[in-house]
């Protein structure tokens, strides 16, 4: 029966969607997350992560990587969870607003506030067979979002995708921390464009969704400065270790 497959996971796929992203509940509002999972989004944090790598660049998160978030996460990037881009994307803002308060000073994204010198949002880049399977570069998604609610509240904040990568590496899960450093050590570069086009004239951010060891994040910066662009710092929605 080919034909009822398709149809059978679409309706499944409804039901999910009235389900919170977070925790699961049954949620009759239609909202994506439930008031408590939106509450860890909206009001966790702001942390200062722990990063096992050197050259890692200061990064804040304002989540644990832990559940519910993990399952808003997945939920997402896996599972077509679309409706939670907006929460996702608000929450890295957060992130991104507590970076640069830490590092810029004169930044502050009060109501109504602007911030003269631009800031560039530079995400993570997934990997071609990523994107493929998923039909949509998440972590740029997020990027966007993030730059659009820091725009609201008058920050001139934008996304940049100015990586890319300089070579194929193996998905990081698994891996142990040396793996990882071997897997990454020169993996990015950044686009000949995106440099170009001012990032190295705005303060750049890095986001992705989560830190775990720190080095995907290090080797964007290396790949970065490497072409003349200084990182600021960073910024994700959620880290597996914080300082407490
Ligand atoms: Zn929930």
């Amino acid at each position: 029966m080919p034909l009822i497959r398709p149809l059978w996971a679409a309706l499944l796929d409804l039901a999910a969607e009235r389900d919170c992203g977070g925790c699961g509940r049954p949620q009759p509002s239609g909202e994506p997350l439930c008031e408590d999972c939106d509450a860890l989004l909206a009001e966790g944090g702001p942390w200062r992560t722990l990063a096992a790598v050197p050259g890692t660049p200061r990064t804040h998160a304002v989540a644990r990587y832990e559940d519910p978030i993990r399952t808003m996460l997945i939920g997402y990037k896996e599972r077509g969870r679309t409706d939670l881009r907006r929460a996702l994307g608000r929450a890295l803002a957060r992130a991104v607003a507590q970076t640069l308060d830490a590092t810029g000073g004169e930044a502050d994204f009060a109501v109504g506030s602007t911030v003269s010198a631009p800031v560039a949002l530079v995400p993570m880049p997934s990997r071609r067979e990523v994107v493929r399977e998923r039909g949509a570069d998440t972590t740029a998604r997020l990027a966007r979002t993030a730059a659009r609610a820091l725009r609201e509240v008058g920050a001139p904040v934008r996304a940049v995708p100015a990586l890319c990568h300089a070579r194929a590496v193996r998905d990081q899960a698994g891996l142990s921390r040396e793996e990882r450093q071997a897997n990454l050590s020169g993996a990015l570069r950044a686009r000949r464009a995106a440099a170009a086009a001012g990032v190295a004239a705005s303060r750049v951010v890095l986001v992705d969704d989560i830190s775990t060891s720190g080095a995907s994040l290090a080797e964007a910066a290396r790949a970065l400065r490497t072409a003349g662009v200084p990182v600021l710092g960073a910024a994700t929605i959620a880290a597996a270790r914080v300082r407490s």
